[in-house]
Formats: C-alpha cells, sequence, structure tokens
C-alpha cells in the first residue's frame, strides 16, 4: 500500500515565492480588503480571461448564489433548479427565502432536462437556476428560450466551469448571472472566493452595493451583507493564474488516461460532451452499474489508500430540510457515481492502479 493518502483533489499551490511577491506588496501597503490593488488587478486578468465584463469577485461561491438572487430582486417564490449538484445550490435557495422546485436531470450528461423545465412552471415561479456540472455544458439555448418565454430570471451556477467553453464563449457569459467558486477544492482557486459576472449593468450596480453592505460612505442605499473579498485571497488568486493553462493540460492528460484505460468496459458510464463544448476536465466521474459495485470500488481502493468520492451524493431533492420532488434520473445516478482522484501532481502510476482495481471490481 502506498504510504500517501490520495484524494479526490488536490488543492494546486504556486510556488511559494510566486505568492510572497504579492503578499509583500500588501504589507507595503497595508491595504489588506475593501477593493484593493490586487484584488482589481484580479479581477482584471479573469474577466479577460474569460472574456466576460460586469465580473465581482467576492467571498465565496455560495455567497455568489446568494447575492445573484438578490440583485435579481427575488424576494420570494419558486425558483427552478437542478437535484445534482452540490449543496450550496439549494441551500442558498432557501437561506434567501425562495423555494427549490427541482426537475429531472439528463441522463448522458447529469445536467438540467430542459424539456421537463416547462411543466414544472406555475405563476410563483421567478427564477431557474441550473448548474454546468462537472464542466459540461448545459442546454443553455433551450433554457434561454424557455426563460424568455415566461420572463423568468436565468442564473447559472457555474462554479464549475471555470475555463469550459461553448462555442467559443465561456460559459460563464450565459444567463443574467453566472456564478463561480474558487474554493480550494476547484480547478482555479484563492483559498476560498466566488465570482458573479452580471448581465446587465444596473443589476451589477445593485450587486456590487449589495455585497459591501449597501452602502457607499455614509450614504446608505439597500440592504447588503459582507461579501467583499480580502487581498490575501486576491494574491493567491494572482499567483494561481499564470499556471491556469498548465493546470487544465494536466487534467487533460490524466483524465485522457483514465479513458484509454476504460476504453471498452461496459460496465463503466461517462458523461457525454457536447459537440461544441471545449472541456476544463474539472472531474473525472464515472457511473457503474450499482451501488453494490461502487461500494465495492471504494473499499478495495481504501486499502490502498485511494479515496474517490461520491459526487455528488444525495441528491438535494432528498435533503431532511427539503420536501422536494421526486427525480428518478438523479436519484439513479446518485447512487452509482464518484469522482476519481484529479489534480495537477497525480502520478500517472496510481491512475493507472486505481483503473486496474475499478476494472476487477466491475
Ligand atoms: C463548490 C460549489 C459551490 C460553493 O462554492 P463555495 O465557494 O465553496 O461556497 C456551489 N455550487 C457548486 C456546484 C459547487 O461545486
Amino acid at each position: 500500500m502506498q504510504t500517501e493518502r490520495i484524494n479526490v483533489t488536490k488543492s494546486f499551490l504556486p510556488p511559494l515565492a510566486e505568492y510572497e511577491r504579492y503578499v509583500e506588496a500588501v504589507f507595503k501597503n497595508c491595504h489588506l480588503t475593501n477593493n484593493g490593488p490586487l484584488l482589481k488587478e484580479l479581477e482584471v486578468k479573469l474577466s479577460d480571461y474569460l472574456g466576460v465584463h460586469n465580473f465581482q469577485y467576492v467571498t465565496n461561491g455560495t455567497i455568489a448564489l446568494q447575492l445573484a438572487i438578490k440583485a435579481l430582486g427575488i424576494e420570494d417564490g419558486e425558483i427552478i433548479t437542478t437535484p445534482f449538484s452540490y449543496v450550496a445550490t439549494t441551500s442558498s435557495i432557501l437561506w434567501e427565502k425562495c423555494k427549490p422546485v427541482f426537475v429531472d436531470i439528463e441522463t448522458d450528461n447529469f445536467t438540467l432536462d430542459a424539456d421537463k423545465i416547462e411543466q414544472a412552471i406555475t405563476d410563483k415561479t421567478r427564477a431557474i437556476m441550473p448548474v454546468h456540472v462537472f464542466g459540461y455544458v448545459c442546454n443553455v439555448e433551450e433554457i434561454d428560450k424557455i426563460a424568455k418565454k415566461h420572463n423568468l430570471k436565468v442564473i447559472y451556477d457555474a462554479a464549475h466551469s471555470f475555463g469550459s467553453k461553448y462555442k467559443g464563449k465561456s460559459l460563464v457569459s450565459y444567463g443574467d448571472i453566472s456564478t463561480l467558486s474558487f474554493h480550494s477544492t476547484k480547478l482555479f482557486h484563492t483559498v476560498e472566493g466566488g465570482a458573479c459576472i452580471v448581465k446587465d449593468d444596473e443589476v451589477n450596480k445593485r450587486l456590487s452595493l449589495a455585497k459591501s453592505f449597501g452602502h457607499i460612505g455614509d450614504e446608505h442605499f439597500a440592504l447588503g451583507i459582507n461579501g467583499k473579498q480580502s487581498e490575501m485571497h486576491a494574491a493567491m488568486g494572482l499567483a494561481n493564474f499564470p499556471h491556469i493553462k498548465r493546470i487544465i493540460a494536466e487534467r487533460k492528460e490524466l483524465s485522457n488516461i483514465y479513458d484509454e484505460e476504460f476504453a471498452g468496459c461496459s460496465g463503466i458510464q461517462r458523461p457525454k460532451k457536447q459537440k461544441d463544448l471545449e472541456y476544463n476536465y474539472a472531474y473525472f466521474p464515472i457511473v457503474v452499474k450499482s451501488e453494490e459495485v461502487l461500494l465495492k470500488i471504494f473499499e478495495e481502493l481504501s486499502k490502498e489508500n485511494i479515496y474517490p468520492r461520491r459526487y455528488f451524493y444525495p441528491t438535494l431533492n432528498k435533503l431532511p430540510y427539503v420536501n422536494g420532488e421526486s427525480c428518478p434520473n438523479s436519484e439513479d445516478i446518485t447512487s452509482r457515481i464518484m469522482c476519481l482522484p484529479l489534480f495537477v501532481g497525480l502520478n500517472k502510476d496510481i491512475v493507472y492502479k486505481i483503473t486496474k482495481i475499478i476494472k476487477e471490481n466491475l
């Protein structure tokens, strides 16, 4: 057994000296937070990289979702969302006193099934909150059409989609607002952090105000919260920024090895990559035949100190504080899906070991 524990991910860290260079600047000018120079520099770099404007760096991806709901003026009512995501997608809706209405997912790429949205719309529906899960793109054209027809807002939880492009455009350029997470487990991170990408300038102003207590100087305009990000976090973002290309390339290389090793395995289902999607290799999910097989694989891998994760489990319509609609596809997929270790620095021999153990236990 190898001694080093292998988790589903391992945070990327830049060379320490590169981080220190930015921290020294913070120490020199003693500007620690409140829209400091490093934060502004990072916002410019990231919005250029993503090809978007109205980019707001905030404390985390959950606050980003809550700010999005607030800034769009959704005070109560129903938000149609996916049951197959991280808990923050649902909890942010509930925290903003709205009701999540769950619409089932597609079985080939696990995103919200656009064909099932219209039948869930009521006179209380205010918005749709889909997730580009694992960095695969939602049916953005169809969702956009439905939203326009029914006068609904669209908030994309794009926490997984940093670096993914659809038809040449970053995934975060879709919807009224897209949100990102820069948590340390994500492909690009700033230790903690997130962002809102806002289409409408007025909404952008509201969001900017809301993330900073709702006031400018002594003048108070609206209810706000503290969603501001610090210079120390921006420093990590700036130090990580030059490595994005390498991060994605290395993950792609490892993903390709997994795929080659699993080629022809009838017991493994992989998400179907949409035509026109330039993928970011954020995760490596596989779906196996049954939960029993999944648990057996977990057991065998744990003997080698290797720990994949059940992303996402449980399906969010079954959370104990949610009385969700039934979503058979999500309930089925969630019982059989796991994400395999994928991170910069993962040894290829470990990938071969993982695929061998999985193939022996299908
Ligand atoms: C990570 C994640 C979030 C939350 O982001 P934080 O920065 O950890 O608050 C929200 N939605 C999805 C789909 C995520 O994976």
